[in-house]
């Protein structure tokens, strides 16, 4: 009989084991990993660097003002103090978003290990959690594994490769929990647009989606970046939460720092310098070549059309299509290729301060699991934190009274 057990050695459940163990080292506290080894996300996080937090992430940042007290409670600054604590010190880019001052997501992943190692928990690895039920004041996992507490740190369903793959979900069902409907985010979107030829073009963009009568459901803008299949980038990313069929429009601003006028004006005066020009010539000077190409396709232009032969309008409607560049889009990269998963256990059955099931007492569930996401930037890697330091204390002072 464990006091503690947790299902799931990702972000949340490392500091949750870790926290349990700081709280009490007297407890016994067992963490569970369904792959051979600990933390295998961790090390993809932030291209190999790990933005494990974000210093403006605050309530709003989320979906839900549910996680409110938590993110008090802990925030970033407290989260850079915990892994400070752990001896992995940080720094922040000018975008306030923290990284490990080595540069690496190993180094993250290397403390919390040799933390949990430190303070004695049992780490129990190649172990797949398909079963979870309470009998009196105890639980029983995969019909073996005993604890007095139980905390499901499985994650969502997003990048099954790295060992998520959506099985936490039914455990939590079983116990009497309910699941929202889930969708891929932080993914990159499909369009129909042909965009092979401008495959590893990156612009600064605002990214609105809209749906088919026009209504925008989400904007963002930051980077684009145009790919085979379609459209990736952050701001392609933080507005795919949004995409929940194939049902709406991209519109991409590519020159976001200039008027429709300011394009006119910069189209006119090219013109008249220099009458010979191709238009696809002349728009290197605003834009990447290969977009300036797109936008002469989409306006309906030959493709070696020279700025002489321009009408005013053609010109309006090249400044029209830069400043609103549609796409239609027919879907996303699904799950796979998903960085979070949108929806998840509602996060309402769960008491909001400490995160224990209000329908099963002892059960507690912390990040991606629940429905809970954010944009990019460390704020989804904000949440396991916080959530994971939340519980894992909650569940050790409880034991602890
Ligand atoms: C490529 C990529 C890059 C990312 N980069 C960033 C970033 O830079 N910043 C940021 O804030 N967020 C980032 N994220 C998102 C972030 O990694 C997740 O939101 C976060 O890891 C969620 O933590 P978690 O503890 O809830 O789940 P996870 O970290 O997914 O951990 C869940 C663990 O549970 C295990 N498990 C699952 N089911 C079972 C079971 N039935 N039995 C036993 N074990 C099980 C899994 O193998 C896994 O180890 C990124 C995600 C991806 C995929």
């Amino acid at each position: 009989m464990y006091d503690i057990a947790i299902i799931g050695a990702g972000a949340s459940g490392l500091v949750a084991a870790i926290s349990a163990k700081k709280s009490n080292r007297n407890l016994s506290v067992l963490l569970i990993e369904a792959l051979p080894k600990i933390g295998k996300k961790i090390l993809a996080t932030g291209n190999g660097r790990c933005n494990l937090t974000n210093l403006n992430a605050q309530t709003q940042s989320y979906n839900t003002k549910a996680v409110s007290y938590i993110m008090n409670n802990y925030s970033p600054e407290k989260i850079v103090d915990f892994f400070s604590s752990i001896g992995l010190e940080c720094v922040a880019d000018d975008e306030s978003r923290v990284y490990p001052m080595s540069n690496t997501a190993a180094s993250v992943l290397d403390c919390l290990r040799f933390e949990a190692e430190n303070l004695g928990v049992e780490i129990m690895t190649d172990t797949k959690i398909t079963s979870a039920s309470k009998k009196n004041d105890y639980f029983e996992i995969n019909n073996k594994i005993k604890c007095r507490k139980l905390i499901v740190s499985t994650g969502g369903k997003a990048s099954t490769a790295q060992g998520s793959d959506g099985s936490g979900y039914p455990l939590v069902k079983s116990l009497g929990h309910s699941v929202t409907a889930l969708y891929p985010g932080l993914i990159q979107l499909t369009v129909k647009e042909n965009l092979k030829p401008l495959k590893g073009v990156r612009v600064k963009a605002k990214a609105s989606l809209k749906l088919r009568n026009g209504k925008e459901i989400d904007r963002s803008e930051g980077e684009v970046l145009f790919a085979d299949y379609g459209l990736s980038g952050i701001a392609i990313m933080d507005i795919s939460r949004s995409v929940r069929d194939n049902n709406c429009k991209c519109t991409l601003n590519i020159l976001p720092e200039f008027t429709q006028k300011d394009v006119v004006n910069f189209l006119s005066r090219a013109k008249k310098r220099n009458p010979e020009l191709t238009l696809e010539d002349a728009f290197c000077g605003i834009v990447p070549r290969k977009v300036g190409y797109l936008i002469i396709k989409n306006a309906g232009l030959r493709q070696d059309v020279t700025l002489k032969e321009l009408k005013n309008s053609d010109i309006n409607l090249c400044a029209d299509k830069l400043k609103n560049c549609e796409f239609t889009v027919t879907g996303t990269r699904g799950f796979e290729s998903a960085q979070i998963t949108v929806g998840g256990v509602c996060i309402d059955e769960f008491n909001l301060k400490t995160l224990e099931s209000k329908i099963v007492p002892g059960l507690y569930c912390t990040g991606e699991l629940l429905d809970v996401d954010a944009p990019c930037g460390g704020l989804n890697l904000q949440w396991a934190w916080a959530s994971g330091i939340t519980a894992g204390i909650d569940a050790a002072q409880s034991l602890t009274k």
